[in-house]
């Protein structure tokens, strides 16, 4: 593996030649990129370098050509190694630590999605760098100083990356999706599979089908909480209210815990971060935990039959009532 590694760098290092530029790291799913790819990308544009993107497994092309049109990026890396499906980090950070060593100099930065994928890939590659990634960044100020949450999102930190290279990962939310302008052909280089010695595995994984749009990206979110009662409630009253909005559904950790929906559907501190134009919260009481996934939404309507409730405290839009009684007659008028 250490001759193949000599092999490989050199082709990086003729490949990268490019002074302080940025490496994004782009997921896809699929043929296409995820939405919170396309949101690092928006924030690796305000990093002000120019971007090489590095898209990986067997169904990487497609998606790198996508990206191809888009003006806003200067090169792309592709792997279609069927080792990198899957995204298993102990795969994924060898190349990346490889790229990122080998264009020294050239990649100061580096950036990924605050995705599932991202949050496991991004320690890593720090620790194979000895460099202190900042995690979840939401607001670039330059190309080594970032602003993060802390405590749920109660206190915002400013960070100063005193790396030589920055890695970052960027909180989907945050950032609007990259648009692919279609002005561009960028050029599309071809990497190998970089030897790992990687021992795990990837066995299966179950993933939960929903006719809804995904709750991460989708602009308008309808969550139910504990005071829907249980699974058949927490259904009957949010589907129809959801399909009349072709909203996502989500959930406080309560309904999640009661065994009201999958807890794929969770929101707040331990579970997703939205921030669509309308969330509807019915049911939820406004437990910080809970607000930390979602008070960024632009348009907050909380519905609750407890007037006191902390919920209404950032809401924008307050109905106190009876969530059986007022959503079936919302759902109906719309
Ligand atoms: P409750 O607090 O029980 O509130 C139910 C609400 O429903 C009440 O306000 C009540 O007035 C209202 N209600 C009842 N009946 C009706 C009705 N008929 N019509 C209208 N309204 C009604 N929570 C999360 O959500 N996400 C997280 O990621 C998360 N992470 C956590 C991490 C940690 C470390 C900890 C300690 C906690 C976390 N929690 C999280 C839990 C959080 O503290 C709250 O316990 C949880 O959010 C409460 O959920 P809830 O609002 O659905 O339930």
């Amino acid at each position: 593996s250490g001759t193949s590694r000599t092999v490989i760098s050199r082709n990086f290092a003729s490949s990268c030649a490019r002074l302080n530029s940025t490496l994004a790291f782009v997921e896809t799913s699929g043929k296409t990129i995820t939405p919170s790819s396309l949101s690092a990308l928006t924030a690796a544009t305000q990093l002000g370098k120019p971007i090489t993107a590095v898209l990986l497994g067997s169904d990487s092309a497609e998606a790198a050509s996508q990206l191809a049109k888009s003006s806003k990026i200067n090169k792309i890396l592709v792997s279609k190694s069927e080792k990198y499906d899957h995204y298993l980090p102990e795969e994924v950070s060898p190349l990346i630590t490889n790229l990122l060593k080998d264009g020294a100099g050239d990649f100061t930065n580096f950036i990924t999605p605050a995705s599932a994928v991202g949050k496991n890939l991004l320690p890593r590659v720090g620790a194979q760098l000895d460099v202190q990634p900042v995690s979840d960044i939401i607001k670039v100020i330059s190309a080594d100083t970032f602003v993060r949450p802390a405590y749920a999102g109660n206190a915002l930190m400013t960070v100063k990356s005193k790396d030589k290279q920055v890695l970052v990962s960027a909180r989907g939310s945050a950032f609007p999706p990259l648009e692919i302008d279609e002005g561009a052909s960028v050029p599309i280089e071809e990497i190998e599979y970089v030897e790992s010695g990687n021992i795990t595995e990837f066995v299966s994984e179950e993933i939960i089908k929903s006719e809804r749009p995904d709750l991460g990206s989708a602009k308008v979110v309808v969550s139910g909480g504990r005071g829907l009662k249980n699974k058949e409630e927490f259904d009957k009253i949010l589907n129809p209210l959801a399909a009349k909005l072709g909203a996502a559904i989500g959930a406080s950790r309560a309904a999640v815990d009661s065994g009201f929906c999958d807890n794929s559907l969770q929101v707040g501190q331990t579970g997703k971060v939205v921030a669509p134009d309308l969330y509807i919260a019915v049911g939820i009481s406004g437990a910080i935990q809970h607000l930390a996934g979602m008070k960024d939404s632009k348009v907050i309507v909380a519905i609750n039959k407890d007037e006191e409730s902390p919920i209404f405290n950032v809401a924008d839009i307050s109905l106190v009532g009876d969530a059986f009684e007022v959503v079936p007659e919302l759902t109906e008028k719309l």
